[in-house]
């Protein structure tokens, strides 16, 4: 067989990415990747439009999505692949998200507001390419427009997060119902990019722990998250939880600070990949 080229995460303008489903595959094409998982956020989407341009440039595609949970006080997010986009139960749960973050915006609008950066929920839409879908990075991206602050990656250190204005804490789904919905559609549940969150070593063994009781299966080591050092860490609590391992570049938008689609080294050796087991032909 060919060297695959596997990136099992990224995101259109479905969610908070740029390009349409289309473009997105095109890109991984272009990038010489050859099976891709789309994953947005909370939503599904964009995976029809993403299909019929797998099917005509030769890519196969995973049906993906990036589901947000809270786990205590920490926002983690899942994702999930290989999941049936219609299916009924995972369907309801993301609806119910995407409905929370529809009132979220609401809030962070208010705040920005108080702040003085007026308008920013029109504005924050304006940046949407499916209205259903609102997070904070519609809002960066208007705060940047207005040439309130120079970048995406300066505006989530001034605002919108812990402390600054903009930011409200809210209550994503639960992990096990996530889990749950991943698992009912006939998906794999992955822990996104742990190395982004803010947990000490007990902690982080506390998640693993609970996601592998939920029925979570695999966990990203090789991301555009993580830093290189970062790699071989995760493949070692991989194998300590048993998990498999994924690879994903977490593409946004062009330039816009994360890696590039299919740009990624590949899994430490001593990972046990999560495509392992699936059919390629
Ligand atoms: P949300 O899910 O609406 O809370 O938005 C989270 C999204 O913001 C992530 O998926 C990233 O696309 C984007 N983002 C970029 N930089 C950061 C950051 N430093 N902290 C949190 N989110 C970030
Ligand atoms: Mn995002
Ligand atoms: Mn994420
Ligand atoms: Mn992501």
């Amino acid at each position: 067989m060919l060297p695959q080229n596997i990136d099992l995460h990224c995101h259109s303008n479905v969610s908070d990415g740029m390009l349409p489903p289309a473009e997105v595959v095109a890109r991984a094409v272009a990038q010489g990747v050859t099976v891709l998982a789309l994953t947005d956020h909370d939503d599904v989407a964009g995976l029809s439009e993403a299909r019929v341009a797998a099917n005509e440039l030769g890519l196969r595609l995973i049906n993906g999505v990036e589901i947000s949970v809270s786990w205590g006080t920490h926002t983690v997010h899942i994702v999930g692949l290989n999941i049936d986009p219609e299916h009924p139960v995972l369907a309801a749960g993301l609806a119910t998200i995407r409905a929370g973050r529809s009132e979220r915006a609401i809030k962070m609008a208010e705040q920005l507001a108080k702040a003085g950066v007026p308008d920013s929920l029109s504005g924050a839409y304006q940046h949407t390419g499916n209205p259903n879908l609102i997070g904070r990075m519609h809002f960066a991206r208007y705060l940047v427009a207005q040439g309130l602050v120079k970048d995406v990656r300066t505006v989530f250190k001034k605002y919108l997060v812990k402390g600054k204005p903009g930011y409200v804490s809210h209550q994503w789904a639960d992990m096990a119902d996530a889990v749950n919905w991943i698992r009912a559609s006939g998906g794999q549940a992955v822990v996104a990019h742990p190395g982004r969150y803010q947990m000490g070593s007990a902690k982080m063994h506390e998640l693993l722990e609970a996601f592998k009781a939920a029925g979570g299966e695999g966990i990203e080591v090789v991301t555009g998250s993580h830093t290189p050092e970062q790699y071989p860490h995760f493949a070692n609590l991989a194998q300590k939880f048993g998990l498999l391992s994924s690879r994903g570049s977490d593409f946004h938008a062009p330039g816009e600070g994360y890696r590039d689609i299919g740009r990624l080294p590949p899994l430490p050796e001593i990972c046990t990949p999560i495509w392992r087991d699936w059919n390629y032909q």
